[in-house]
């Protein structure tokens, strides 16, 4: 996780920020430009997305302890999934059948909560997104972000990656955008 903190991630910002320097995107807010990704360069889709992708992952983690859900998210993971556990089936599902490199995500969309996954650092508030939404929980699913520690044991990262989801985030993120 240090080295994909500190090489991964700072390359992303390195080459967003040489790829937008004199440009007018250097003015506009990280987020207006994901949100309007095809009007910009694929070194800036790229970078640019790995650059939130990442920033939004580190939030999401913290030691729980095997918490859970609470409150108003877990009533909706309820009922647009039927179970917490069948929620965490179908984002494992997600994160496991994604092809090469990208991301699993948890998003708000028309009003409930759905399960996507991205190609390579896109992300569901992408213009150019095949399902978009809000995401309020992800997971990176390319090889840099296990392979040191798993191999090619996807699923064993995909499985321990529950234990430190920061549920409280989640649920602040929740409640702030639906
Ligand atoms: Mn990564």
């Amino acid at each position: 996780m240090e080295i994909h903190h500190t090489k991964h991630h700072q390359a992303y910002i390195n080459n967003l920020n040489n790829a937008i320097k004199g440009t007018e995107a250097e003015n506009i807010p990280l987020e207006d430009i994901i949100k309007n990704i095809s009007k910009y360069s694929l070194t800036i889709r790229n970078n640019g997305g790995g650059h939130w992708n990442h920033t939004f992952f580190w939030n999401l983690l913290k030691t729980n302890n095997g918490s859970l859900p609470k409150g108003k998210l877990l009533r909706q993971i309820e009922q647009d999934f039927g179970s917490f556990d069948k929620f965490k089936a179908e984002f494992t599902k997600s994160a496991m059948g994604r092809f090469g490199s990208g991301w699993a995500w948890l998003i708000i969309a028309d009003g409930k909560l759905k399960v996507t996954s991205t190609p390579n650092q896109d992300n569901p508030l992408m213009d150019v997104a095949e399902v978009k939404g809000i995401p309020i929980l992800g997971l990176d699913v390319w090889e840099h972000a296990y392979y040191l520690k798993y191999q090619n044991r996807r699923n064993e990262f995909v499985e321990n990656f529950w234990n430190v989801v920061n549920w409280e985030y989640v649920e602040n993120l929740f409640e702030k955008y639906f």
